[in-house]
């Protein structure tokens, strides 16, 4: 007799077919003993589609308003739940975040959860009734409603099984697991049993959507034992079976891990390139171009500085594709300031990483990444390293073919 948390993301929610899926699922779980916390995404499409509303009626709708529009996606989701569970029996009740309560901070569209009130939830337990809980929702502490960013239920529901000590978060989705690379762009993917945190924590932060990457903080911080699986097998399927299903987030490095030096990779376009030209180099001048981008709460990622041979260098770092425009704006407002020669600005790239803790004690990793993108003719425009990831900027129309030829060349698509 356990307390489990169920997260089920948009597709698992997509029709009321699939609901009445994750019912039974649910009620499986319910009839076994267990204690039952589920948290639903809202139904596919449905966040696109409200905030798709908004931006209808305006170019920068206000982000409160908008939090207040999103987190509905999520609110029809956990009554409907609800309807299913009692319309096979199964007693159970739906909260919106903000009458758990689920405590964020104020940032709105990317709201981040500070506690977590349990009292509500354990007395409805206790009468043995499922709980469903809204995944991506918040309440700040004015009372307004917020959404913690894309792919945010999954945090919601580490948070959730965090604050209740439960025994297991179980993510179900619509694949089977976390796999060496995202099985959409490479059919060869394998699905790993286990991954370490500190891996899926590189994945997720690197563009693997599997896992928002709070969530991965969240199960790191709070040491929450984290499952990856699919939400379309039978739901009737032999429970034992489907509890050591899918992909565990582990916390340990044991002799049972997959040997691979390389466990994964990751990749995204979501940046964007930014080029000071022909800066003076002298002491400062880092500061002096980056200063003014974080004063306006910008967040860089990748930095490069060529080498000077004439005084100058070029100095080029990447941004958070969204904030493209804005960080264009503040570098040629001090261009003349920093005597620069010019801006240049590139949104087509993208970021390819590989990720591994095999790294760690292996050499010519980076040498076997480099010859593999030179042999397909992909130019390498910025590298960045960690103890276990290394990242490249890359054009961006190279990116599939970069992800599938670095999978072979490190032997992801063998079994291991
Ligand atoms: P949900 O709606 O259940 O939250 P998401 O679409 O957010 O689902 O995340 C699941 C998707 O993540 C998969 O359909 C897959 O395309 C993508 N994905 C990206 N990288 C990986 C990976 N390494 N392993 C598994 N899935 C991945
Ligand atoms: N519905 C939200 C989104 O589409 C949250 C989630 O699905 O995790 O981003
Ligand atoms: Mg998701």
């Amino acid at each position: 007799m356990a307390l489990i948390v169920h997260k089920y993301g948009g597709t698992s929610m997509g029709s009321v077919e699939r609901i009445k899926n994750v019912a039974q699922r649910v009620a499986k779980w319910h009839a076994a003993g267990h204690y039952m916390v589920v948290v639903p995404s809202a139904m596919s499409g449905e966040t696109n589609r409200l905030l798709g509303l908004a931006k209808e009626l305006s170019p920068q709708p206000d982000p409160r308003e908008l939090d207040a529009i999103a987190a509905t996606g999520e609110q029809v989701s956990v009554g409907l739940l609800a309807i299913a569970l009692k319309a096979i029996g199964v007693d159970a009740v739906s909260y919106g975040g903000w009458q758990v309560p689920i405590h964020t901070d104020n940032a709105y569209t990317k709201a981040r959860i500070t506690s977590i009130e349990d009292a509500r939830v354990r007395a409805d337990l206790a009468k043995r009734k499922v709980v469903i809980i809204t995944g991506f929702q918040g309440i700040d502490p004015e009372g307004n409603v917020t959404t913690l960013g894309r792919g945010g239920s999954d945090t919601s529901a580490v948070a959730v099984a965090a604050a209740l000590k439960a025994e297991e978060c179980l993510i179900y989705t619509d694949v089977d697991g976390v796999y060496t690379t995202d099985p959409r762009v490479v059919p060869e993917a394998r699905r790993l049993e286990k991954v370490t945190f500190e891996e899926m924590l590189e994945m997720a932060s690197l563009g693997s959507k599997v896992l928002q990457i709070r969530s991965v903080e969240f199960a790191g911080k709070y040491k929450v034992k984290t499952r990856v699986l699919s939400s379309l097998t039978p739901p009737d399927i032999d429970l034992a079976i489907e509890a050591n299903s899918g992909t565990l987030v582990t916390f340990e490095e044991d002799e049972t891990m997959e040997q691979a030096v390389i466990s994964g990779i990751a990749f995204n376009r979501d940046e964007a390139k930014l080029t000071m030209l022909k800066v003076p180099d002298r002491p400062g001048i880092a500061y002096s171009i980056l200063g003014p981008v974080a004063q306006a709460n910008i967040d860089v990622d990748m930095i490069i500085q060529n080498a000077s041979t004439d005084g100058t260098t070029d100095f080029s770092f990447t941004v958070h594709r969204n904030e493209y425009q804005r960080a264009m704006e503040v570098l040629n407002a001090a261009k003349d300031q920093m005597k620069a020669a010019q801006v240049l600005g590139d949104p087509k790239i993208a970021k390819v990483s590989v990720v591994g803790i095999g790294m760690r004690s292996h050499v010519g990793i980076a040498s076997l990444m480099f010859r593999t993108l030179s042999e397909e003719g992909i130019n390498i425009q910025m590298i960045s390293t960690s103890e276990i990831k290394i990242s490249v900027v890359i054009e961006d129309k190279y990116m599939e073919l970069a992800v599938r030829a670095l999978h072979k060349a490190f032997g992801l698509d063998q079994a291991a």
